[in-house]
């Protein structure tokens, strides 16, 4: 992609009205737009971050055996009177009449709806257990929205449900998420850890939040600090077999946010080295709730002896445009954003430092057509400005690599390859240089 011809309208100056590095880093560097409080539209490279996030969402849950459905962002009352809660959720909920004066409203959540849907579509037992999963845009009416995308009032969420029998069963759905969400945060290059929670307006009675350190968050948490050294598990993990060992390692250290924190706890099993009293922002939380929706709902299967049984369920959230936010938080230094090469909008940034130039410039188109042959997603600046201020860009929009051709080094044959997060530059043949990304290659997705 040439930057002459792309949209990246980024700004030199910090926001006055963004309070946090994310927020600032993500207007600099043209992710995002606010149209309205909490409100944001995704620009191109934005969105390329957004949707590497969301691939990787797609693909842990897909390997836990959830699968993808896509449901309406809006929703009729009436579905939420069924359980109760359009009375109870309160002023978050965006409410909307339709010309009919039918009562509508703009999802925060979607269990009324996946119940109302397994209620119509599974018959007996044999049907379960079942996990369907969504990646759809939510609305909340929040009080304070704030920190650009990570308190937004409309924002991207990977909402996914669990149905079983029984609730050993929603207990096996419920450990299944648990593991495949420590992958799913581990692959994007941030450690999420999974603290105790409550369950709030969701309810249930088991809960994990999954919390990314950072000064920050917005979340008071306590940990035990051994648990940020725990092992991922692997890509092959056995999602049929028995996770109970995994989910103990990660359960046994105390970690929980404020909600339910036991301070006289905290001090008994925690070693006072050990323990970790800070900050975090919440990525992601899982809820067993049981019955609390199949009842009020009458979601039920048929059982081998024809009697009827309801569903046991579960529900598993990420906030996929806060996971933007959160990962830059995690991840900046003084000159811009470090992106984790899982979740870079571009692999590699070419730039040509001599603009004019035509050895650099052919240079540079040759650099760039055999990168992308090779696979790699690169954003070649090609830009009519001085190289000092594109040397300044690349390093805001943070991609993990950068290939610079300047007139003296391609004179001698090298041109400079630059690792964004180190920092560490090298010159080398451009033979060289691209050898040496293919080498440490961190390409995503197959050409
Ligand atoms: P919070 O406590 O931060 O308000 P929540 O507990 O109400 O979040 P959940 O219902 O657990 O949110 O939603 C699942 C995930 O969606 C959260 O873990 C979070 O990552 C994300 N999320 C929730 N609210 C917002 C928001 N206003 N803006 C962006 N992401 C959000
Ligand atoms: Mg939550």
């Amino acid at each position: 992609m040439r930057l002459s011809r792309y949209f990246l309208p980024t700004l030199k100056d910090n926001p006055a009205e963004a309070q946090i590095a994310s927020h600032r880093l993500m207007l600099r560097a043209g992710l995002i737009r606010q149209e309205a409080a909490g409100i944001y539209a995704w620009l191109p490279l934005g969105l390329r971050v957004l949707e590497n996030i969301e691939r990787i969402v797609r693909e842990e849950m897909d390997r836990a055996g959830a699968l993808e459905i896509l449901m309406p962002t809006l929703q009729l009352a009436d579905l939420w009177r069924e359980s109760g809660r359009y009375d109870a959720y309160g002023p978050e909920m965006l409410r909307i009449r339709d010309r009919h004066e039918r009562e509508l409203l703009y999802g925060p959540t979607n269990e009324e709806m996946v119940t109302e849907i397994v209620r119509a579509g599974v018959a007996s037992w044999r049907d379960l257990p079942r996990n369907l999963y969504q990646i759809q845009w939510k609305f909340r009416d929040e009080q304070r929205p704030r920190f650009g995308v990570m308190r937004g009032r409309e924002f991207l969420m990977k909402d996914g449900y669990s149905f079983d029998l029984d609730e050993a069963g929603a207990r096996r759905s419920y450990q299944r998420m648990f593991v495949a969400y420590l992958r799913t945060f581990a692959r994007m290059g941030i450690r999420a850890i999974p603290m105790r929670a409550e369950t709030g307006p969701i309810g249930g009675d088991l809960s994990h939040e999954f919390i990314v350190l950072a000064d920050t968050g917005e979340s008071d948490v306590y940990c035990n600090r051994r648990v940020l050294d725990l092992p991922i598990p692997a890509a092959n993990v056995d999602y049929d077999g028995d996770l109970e060992s995994i989910i103990r390692d990660w359960t046994s250290l105390y970690a929980a946010t404020s909600d339910v924190h036991d301070a006289a706890r905290f001090d008994a099993e925690v070693p006072e080295a050990d323990r970790l009293r800070t900050r975090g922002i919440e990525v992601g939380q899982i809820f067993y709730f049981g019955t609390k929706y199949s009842d009020p709902m009458r979601a039920v299967v048929t059982m081998p002896d024809g009697s009827a049984r309801k569903l046991h369920g579960g529900s598993y959230g990420i906030g996929v445009s806060r996971l933007v936010g959160a990962i830059i938080e995690a991840s900046h230094d003084e000159g811009g954003i470090v992106w984790p090469d899982a979740v870079a909008p571009f692999d590699v940034g070419v730039v040509d430092a001599k603009s004019g130039d035509e050895a650099t410039a052919s240079a540079c188109t040759h650099i760039v057509a055999r990168l992308e042959a090779k696979g790699f997603s690169v954003l070649h600046d090609d830009t009519d400005v001085r190289a000092g201020a594109k040397f300044a860009n690349m390093d805001l929009i943070g991609l993990p690599w950068q290939v610079v051709v300047g007139p003296r080094g391609l004179a001698a044959g090298t041109v400079e390859l630059k690792r964004r997060a180190s920092g560490e530059r090298i010159e080398l043949t451009p033979d060289a240089a691209i050898a040496r990304l293919v080498e440490t290659r961190m390409v995503r997705k197959p050409a």
